[in-house]
């Protein structure tokens, strides 16, 4: 059940009633249920035959491509990245779908950022390079162990690092950053590059939610098992940005022992 509680004042502020609400969610929980069951499901049963499907493809384009007309070989490549394209947006369906319904194993440890950070500049260094971006990562004062899955956060930071890459223009800046407050540590990963329109901000976590005319190709669920992800691990996750200007994706982990002290 979902209950509100309104109390209702008179003029001289003395209590005159109150209102209870209830309301019952148990069917449209079961809904909920359901189609994530379905998206499940119907992911998992996908993954098989695309994951053949692809392995046919590329060894069709490593073994046969020299034999076929120019044409034919623009569309053997045509389906080649439409294939990887499917399979990763099954992956990424499946992935969401299992941690949404709360069947995802965390494994929780006591983690430096700046392990986190080294990470992300050997993984993303040469691909900056070659869009001539700086990239650049700064850890305010000494910060505590944060409590994380750790591969769970570097595909987190991964997913919001390659679309800063995305979005930033050639010689432009990306800037990875930690800062504890009160309990938790904010890490941000900050762009100068496109930036996303205000009335984006708040869907762009929502599933399939691209901003128009700024798609890049991709599926629009990364963000949405960004936010799946953090919340797992007792975070929230926001975007402040300016269009032209650039975005900051920030998330919050929190303090190893920190208990439940207030940020
Ligand atoms: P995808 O990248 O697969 O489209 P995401 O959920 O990661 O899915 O991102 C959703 C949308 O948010 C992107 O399509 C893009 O429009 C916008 N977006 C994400 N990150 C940035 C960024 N750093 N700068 C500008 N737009 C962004």
């Amino acid at each position: 059940y979902l209950f509100s509680i309104t109390v209702i004042r008179g003029i001289e502020r003395d209590l005159s009633g109150v209102v209870l609400l209830l309301k019952d969610i148990t069917r449209l929980k079961q809904v909920e249920q359901l189609k994530s069951d379905f998206v499940m499901a119907a992911s998992h049963e996908l993954r098989t035959p695309l994951t053949s499907l692809g392995m046919s493809v590329d060894l069709l384009l490593e073994h046969a491509s020299h034999n076929l007309a120019e044409k034919d070989r623009e569309l053997l490549l045509a389906a080649h990245e439409e294939v990887h394209r499917m399979k990763s947006l099954v992956s990424d369906l499946l992935d969401l779908s299992k941690i949404e319904a709360g069947r995802i194993e965390m494994e929780f440890e006591d983690v430096p950022v700046a392990t986190f950070f080294e990470h992300m500049q050997s993984v993303f260094k040469s691909q900056m390079e070659l869009k001539e971006v700086a990239f650049v990562s700064g850890i305010q004062g000494d910060l505590p162990l944060v409590r994380a899955d750790a591969n769970k956060i570097a595909w987190v930071l991964s997913n919001l690092v390659s679309n800063a890459l995305r979005y930033v223009n050639r010689g432009g800046c990306v800037a990875l950053m930690a800062q504890q407050f009160g309990a938790h540590v904010h890490l941000s990963v900050k762009d100068d590059g496109l930036g996303i329109p205000e009335e984006y901000q708040a869907r762009i976590f929502h599933k399939f939610v691209q901003v128009k005319g700024q798609e890049a190709g991709g599926s629009g669920l990364g963000l949405a098992i960004c936010k799946e992800i953090v919340r797992a691990h007792g975070g929230t996750i926001w975007v402040e940005s300016v269009p032209g200007r650039g975005s900051t994706f920030t998330f919050t982990l929190p303090v190893v022992g920190a208990g439940n002290l207030m940020t």
